[in-house]
């Protein structure tokens, strides 16, 4: 449940109604607007409610929460959180384009790369260095060295790179080199890893099952937040349903759908959702329009030869090209590029 401050309560107040809190063994997670002040009750419904809230000094009203998720939901923060990642920010005025290979190759691919996500206008750099790959004999992703190579296009061009980490004991090592931690579909429940990039600070990106409801996904960021990393990004990318024409089915409804029930950013990644080239500026442009934070797309210097998803990955010119109308429609939607 919530508890809902007066107008000018003091910290003396908010801090016992805390203490109350922890008497019962609940945890407080304090939300400090501009205008009100709200503190999250989770734990023990039980016991939390024999505690006499509104009889406590500078106490306004008690709201339950109905949703599963709390900390995650609208019920709990109405305003939408602005996620920042360096420069760039998610969730606010601007719709925001991620770029990059599907996996990191080489120096030269990925520098590139790099110079041409960034000319264009793109506000992160992706890549992957660990890569969940439904073959053992598939190109399985450099590493840290594909980590290094992050490091080194961000030095090149300023753009804060996100890649992913797909196991616990890898979150120390990719938090090291990475602006933003990206979570994968196939670990979207993947709950100790997802605790575990709770505890840290770099800001996470999670991408949503493959055969996952939106409700699953926003439990999964839950523990990300509840963990005490509030810095949480989500990403529709396909769900998998009956149609086989395309890799997956891209469920824009998820996105407006999100928007009500979520204070978190949320982006689409039409890539991973329809797994051809040939799909992903319309697709961006419907990420756009209904209202996405922004999009990531797969980009490579030469699609026929990338290891890795090289189908589905735009060439540098057609990246551009996407960029150029992307911009040019923004404004009619009253989004900034
Ligand atoms: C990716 O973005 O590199 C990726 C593997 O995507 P997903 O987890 O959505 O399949
Ligand atoms: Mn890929």
């Amino acid at each position: 449940m919530m508890i809902v401050m007066r107008d000018g309560s003091s910290d003396e107040q908010v801090q016992a109604v805390i203490d109350k809190l922890h008497e019962v063994g609940a945890e407080a997670h304090l939300s400090r607007g501009e205008f009100k002040t709200i503190i999250g009750a989770i734990g023990d419904r039980e016991r939390i409610s024999l505690i006499p809230f509104e009889a406590l000094n500078g106490v306004d009203s008690v709201v339950p929460i109905m949703k599963p998720y709390k900390l995650v939901s609208r019920e709990f923060q109405q305003e939408y959180s602005v996620v920042k990642v360096g420069p760039t920010e998610f969730g606010g005025e601007s719709f925001v384009v991620i770029a990059g290979p599907c996996a990191v190759e080489s120096e030269e691919q990925m520098v590139a790369t790099a110079k041409a996500a960034r000319a264009a206008g793109a506000g992160m750099l992706r890549g992957g260095a660990f890569k969940p790959r439904t073959s053992p004999y598939s190109f399985q992703g450099m590493g840290e060295e594909g980590l290094k190579l992050l490091a080194l296009a961000r030095e090149e061009t300023g753009l804060p790179v996100v890649t992913e980490v797909v196991d616990v004991r890898h979150v120390e090592l990719v938090a090291s080199y990475a602006d933003m931690l990206q979570i994968g579909a196939r670990n979207m429940q993947n709950f100790l890893l997802l605790a575990e990039v709770g505890m840290q600070e770099k800001p996470v990106m999670l991408k949503r099952g493959l055969s996952n409801t939106i409700e699953e996904m926003l439990m999964a960021a839950e523990y990300v937040v509840r963990g005490g990393n509030a810095g949480v990004i989500l990403c529709e990318r396909g769900i998998r349903t009956f149609e086989t024409a395309t890799r997956n089915t891209l469920d824009l409804s998820c996105i407006p759908l999100v928007k009500e029930l979520s204070h978190l950013p949320i982006i689409v990644d039409p890539s991973h959702a329809t797994g051809k080239h040939e799909l992903i500026a319309p697709l961006s442009k419907g990420a756009l329009a209904v209202g996405a934070d922004g999009i990531m797309i797969e980009i490579h210097p030469d699609p026929r030869a990338a290891l890795c998803d090289g189908p589905q990955s735009l060439r540098l010119e057609e990246y551009a090209l996407l960029m150029d109308e992307l911009r040019s429609l923004a404004p009619a939607l009253g989004r900034k590029m």
